[in-house]
């Protein structure tokens, strides 16, 4: 049965890249999934350990999960530290990972910079926390945006050898199903997680630059469009946006080698609902300076009422812990039985 997992950090501003290549696919996914969404706080320590404001983040993004139209009652919606299994199975999925593996993981290089040795051992430990996070609930799904696809490729590695080193003590045990890879069948104990990447804005890039993703810890604020910019913030990031000096063009052909052109037709494709082709077939041959500010006029419809629901929300953080809690509690449940598995598959002893 399939089972949809994901997760935002509660670090610095939720942008237009979180909503449209994540968040608002969270949503979709609902009607016919069951589905767990995360805030990854201890995802957020990896970078930067002492914050002053987490717990203010934390609810910050569950209300931006509301807010957009979650349903926590229907589905799971916690804080990851409130359930530690996660913390127990990315503890032994250090154990799995190879040291090779984490070097290669290109966010850890970005995120890492020049002085590699002074990063933070979770920095590079980071994709085994996130198949925990995935993994602990034998999640078959996970929507997230385009730069995500490495670590998922990580978690269906780990899975796999997972499932491989104790094939053996998971048969005895009973504890496997079926699994299809490639022509062989085979029988595991955690799924391979599929990713659900895609649409015109799984990667939206930097306003400032175009080879650069749109990302919560930019330094740059006109780098990006947070869901809480008010209209006139809003209207004066995409008018500062960097552009090139050719009107657009009438076929997505035409968008190749302009990175920051194609960055803000996919903006209102994604913002539309609908394809790069037809917003080129409606703005083709149009200036940017026509493009702006309709895409400014799309980008507050559709962003101002999620953001005005998140104040609302933030104003009350009782509603908010509560749901945390209630979510907490039951996602805690179905992680203590993956686990009480995993120790018996590893051979811990335990009651
Ligand atoms: P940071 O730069 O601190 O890592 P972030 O902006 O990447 O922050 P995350 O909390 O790491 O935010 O990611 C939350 C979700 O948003 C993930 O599914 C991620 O793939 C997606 N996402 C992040 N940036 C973009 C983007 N520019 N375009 C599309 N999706 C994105
Ligand atoms: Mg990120």
């Amino acid at each position: 049965k399939p089972l949809v997992f994901s997760g935002v950090q509660p670090t610095g501003n939720l942008h237009l890249g979180n909503y449209l290549g994540a968040i608002r696919k969270f949503v979709a996914l609902q009607d016919s999934n069951d589905c767990i969404y995360c805030v990854v706080d201890l995802h957020s320590i990896t970078a930067q350990l002492v914050h002053d404001d987490l717990a203010s983040q934390t609810r910050s993004i569950t209300a931006a999960f509301l807010a957009a139209g979650i349903d926590p009652k229907k589905h799971i919606v916690f804080n990851q530290s409130r359930v530690m299994q996660h913390a127990e199975l990315a503890w032994i999925f250090n154990c799995v990972a190879r040291i090779g593996w984490m070097n290669r993981m290109t966010q850890f290089k970005d995120k890492a910079g020049k002085d590699r040795e002074n990063a933070s051992l979770g920095l590079l430990a980071y994709p085994s926390l996130m198949a925990a996070d995935i993994l602990v609930y034998r999640a078959t799904h996970v929507p997230v945006g385009d730069d995500q696809k490495q670590h998922l490729e990580l978690t269906r590695d780990i899975a796999q050898k997972f499932n491989n080193d104790f094939s053996a003590r998971i048969a005895e045990l009973g504890l496997g199903v079926e699994m299809q890879m490639g022509d062989e069948t085979v029988n595991g104990f955690f799924p391979l997680t599929e990713p659900i990447i895609g649409g015109p804005a799984a990667r939206v890039m930097s306003l400032r630059d175009g080879s650069k993703k749109m990302s919560k810890s930019d330094p740059s604020d006109l780098s990006r469009i947070n869901l809480t910019d008010d209209a006139d913030t809003l209207s004066k990031k995409i008018k500062k946006a960097k552009t090139d000096p050719e009107a657009l063009p009438g076929e997505v052909d035409g968008l190749a080698g302009r990175p920051e052109a194609d960055n803000l037709v996919g903006i209102y494709a994604g913002l539309a609902d609908t394809t790069r082709e037809a917003v080129l077939k409606e703005f083709g041959g149009q200036q940017f300076s026509v493009f702006k500010p309709a895409l400014a006029d799309l980008a507050v419809h559709k962003l101002a009422p999620v953001a005005d629901e998140m104040r609302r929300l933030i104003a009350d953080p009782g509603h908010i812990d509560a749901v945390l809690r209630d979510g907490g509690e039951r996602a805690g449940a179905i992680a203590e039985e993956t686990m009480h598995s995993v120790r018996d598959i590893i051979g811990l002893l335990q009651d």
